[in-house]
């Protein structure tokens, strides 16, 4: 008799041997960098400059919205595809800042944050035998759902110090078997805004190949003096694209998990019947207060903008000040920095030793690319400033010791 089940080690874009596991021992670690590096700061008393969230609450009025909503009794499931004030938001939303005006009825859906939205989507559309085309490096969670689905991942390099893809080797990594193109602009980890000649060319060779586009726009409003151009406004996108995007970044509620995807309604559908069956429903009280927060006025969504550029600054001021090379970034809350000056040429094993040599945590971009990936940015640090001023210039100070304590 064999004993009882035991699960297979690694996740399954571990076995796929992505750079996913790169601070797992041996191989069979279940939780992400983002866990480990927010643990490790904990355990240090580091400040964590890893994992992307705010150490502020966003608007009061957001926070005493959920709060009414759960006085008021809407704690119960929500409808499946999320409460109809917030889809109609959502559709209002896009049509205020982009054109777009999605059918609240059948072409938005809410999602358990934009991971679920991702999930469901990719779940939904690919398979084993088909090609998932993303840059790399590339946002965790597509690595892992791209595993979880069978299909097969393809990337197209973004290269520092501007991470922008070379268009010929964007148009070399799709092939017959592409079906899906996911997009994320602004670009998590890199920092990178796409401008319009990069989109459109994503979109005609989506279209040449007959590909879904998938763009993770969770960063949509955090852009510095560039504009964030919708994959889905661009000429022959929109018949193709399901769009994400999240309330967590946009009003520093991480933790609600209220995210949305919209678009034609036979994709929105596929992804909608997958969503079913991971979390059938989200969190209703914080759909009405973000049905409330994308009303907010125009000043709200510039003013997140214009804080996060400054403290973006502050950051990158004092990383330079710490002989590191600041890649400036154009949207997101994240910088990265290349270690190489300070002679650094793995910078996985500096993040695990940072918290404890200066006190500050940060996320090793290695992590977010597969093997080849990993060896083009093995110097790569990504730092996150959605913090508070002090804790910015704390950190920069501290960093500033790490020649010393190298
Ligand atoms: N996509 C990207 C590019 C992200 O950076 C994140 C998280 N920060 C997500 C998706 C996940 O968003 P959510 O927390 O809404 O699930
Ligand atoms: N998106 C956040 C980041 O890039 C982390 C979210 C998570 O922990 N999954 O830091």
């Amino acid at each position: 008799m064999t004993g009882p089940a035991q699960p297979r080690p690694g996740f399954p874009w571990q076995r796929a041997a992505t750079g996913a596991n790169l601070l797992s021992p041996d191989g069979s670690l279940g939780v992400t960098i983002f866990e480990e590096m927010t643990t490790l700061a904990l355990s240090t008393g580091a400040i964590n400059l890893g994992q992307g969230f705010p150490d502020e609450d966003g608007p009061v009025e957001i926070k005493e919205a959920a709060q009414a909503a759960i006085a008021a009794g809407a704690n119960q499931y929500a409808p499946g595809k999320g409460i109809l004030p917030l889809r109609e938001a959502i559709s209002v939303h896009q049509q205020r800042f982009y054109g777009l005006a999605p059918d609240p009825q059948t072409e938005i859906i809410v999602t358990t944050g934009a991971t679920e939205a991702i999930a469901a989507s990719l779940l939904a559309l690919v398979g084993p035998g088909d090609e998932v085309l993303t840059f790399e490096p590339f946002y965790d969670s597509y690595g892992a759902i791209i595993g979880l689905s069978g299909a097969t991942h393809v990337t197209a390099p973004l290269l520092a110090p501007d991470f922008m893809p070379d268009l010929a080797a964007l148009e070399a990594a799709f092939s017959p078997r592409t079906k899906v193109v996911l997009v994320n602009n602004p670009h998590n980890p890199t920092g990178a805004v796409f401008p319009r000649e990069v989109l459109q060319r994503v979109v005609e060779l989506a279209e040449r190949h007959d590909a879904v586009i998938i763009t993770d726009e969770v960063y949509e409003h955090l852009t510095f003096g560039v504009q964030h151009i919708p994959v889905a406004t661009l000429p022959g996108a929109a018949e193709r694209t399901l769009t994400i995007s999240s309330a967590g970044k946009t009003f520093s509620f991480t933790g609600w998990k209220i995210g949305w995807l919209s678009g034609p309604e036979h994709l929105v559908a596929a992804a909608r019947t997958v969503k079913q069956f991971l979390s059938y429903s989200s969190g209703t009280p914080f759909q009405a207060a973000i049905a409330l927060g994308l009303g907010l006025p125009d000043e709200f969504y510039t003013g997140i903008a214009d804080t996060l550029r400054y403290k973006r600054d502050i950051l990158s001021e004092g990383l330079r000040a710490a002989g590191l090379d600041v890649l400036t970034p154009q949207g997101t809350y994240f910088v990265n920095v290349d270690t190489s000056p300070l002679g650094i040429t793995d910078s996985v094993e500096l993040a695990r030793r940072l918290p404890a040599l200066v006190g500050v945590a940060a996320i090793p971009v290695p992590v977010f690319c597969h093997a080849d990936g990993a060896e083009r940015t093995r110097s790569l640090l990504r730092f996150a400033f959605c913090k508070q001023l002090y804790v910015l210039e704390e950190a920069a100070e501290r960093l500033a010791t790490l020649w010393d304590r190298l």
